[in-house]
């Protein structure tokens, strides 16, 4: 069976990506091969992608696949963009850091949001391809749902009026800026 590295060590994104990748691939987590996840330096989502599957790829022969995703808020500057996973450590957990936005977002009427994934894609003879996904849409003004990870219990995606901890998860993985990016890669590469 063919193998394909899903370089991150984040459970949620983990699963998507392997929902997403075919099933001929044996999808194999940094975890398991006791790999750390290398320094994001990167000032974009694309070139935090790049940086991880370069790194990731330096453990294995076969190809690797990696995400660099976060959730951009209008009102905040686009924040916390690519430190959403630094804003949700710095607070002590995901929920403390929904709490923080929504605190800040109180009296801000525009509540305008997407999230963003950039996917790369190296494969064996050394070439990345890398793609990015947009999905638009609101912060909600509550916490809702217990659905799946980071700050989906805070976004309502565009033309959906729960958020994405209350969606099921089958309906999430076929919609978000994940898929969106997944199906752009598909384009590019054979995979
Ligand atoms: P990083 O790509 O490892 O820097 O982490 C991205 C962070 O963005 C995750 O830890 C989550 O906080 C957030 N994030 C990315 N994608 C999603 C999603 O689909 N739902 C909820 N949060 C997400």
């Amino acid at each position: 069976m063919k193998k394909i590295l899903i370089g991150t060590h984040n459970k949620g994104k983990f699963k998507e990506i392997a929902f997403l990748v075919p099933k001929k691939y044996k999808k194999i987590s940094p975890i398991t091969l006791k790999i750390k996840s290398p320094k994001e330096t990167g000032k974009s989502f694309i070139s935090n992608s790049r940086l991880k599957v370069i790194f990731f790829s330096k453990f294995v022969n076969y190809p690797v696949i990696s995400d660099d995703s976060g959730l951009c808020i209008e009102s905040l500057n686009n924040k916390p963009g690519i430190y959403s996973a630094r804003l949700a450590k710095k607070h002590g957990g995901f929920f403390k850091a929904m709490k923080f936005i929504l605190n800040k977002m109180k009296n801000i009427k525009n509540r305008k949001a997407y999230f963003v994934s950039s996917l790369s894609y190296k494969d064996i003879n050394g070439k990345i391809t890398s793609v990015e996904g947009k999905l638009r849409g609101r912060i909600s003004n509550k916490i809702l749902g217990k659905r799946g990870f980071g700050y989906d219990p805070i976004f309502i995606p565009i033309k959906k009026k729960i958020t994405f901890g209350q969606m099921i998860k089958s309906k999430k993985i076929k919609m978000d800026h994940r898929f969106l990016a997944f199906k752009k890669l598909k384009k590019k590469i054979k995979i």
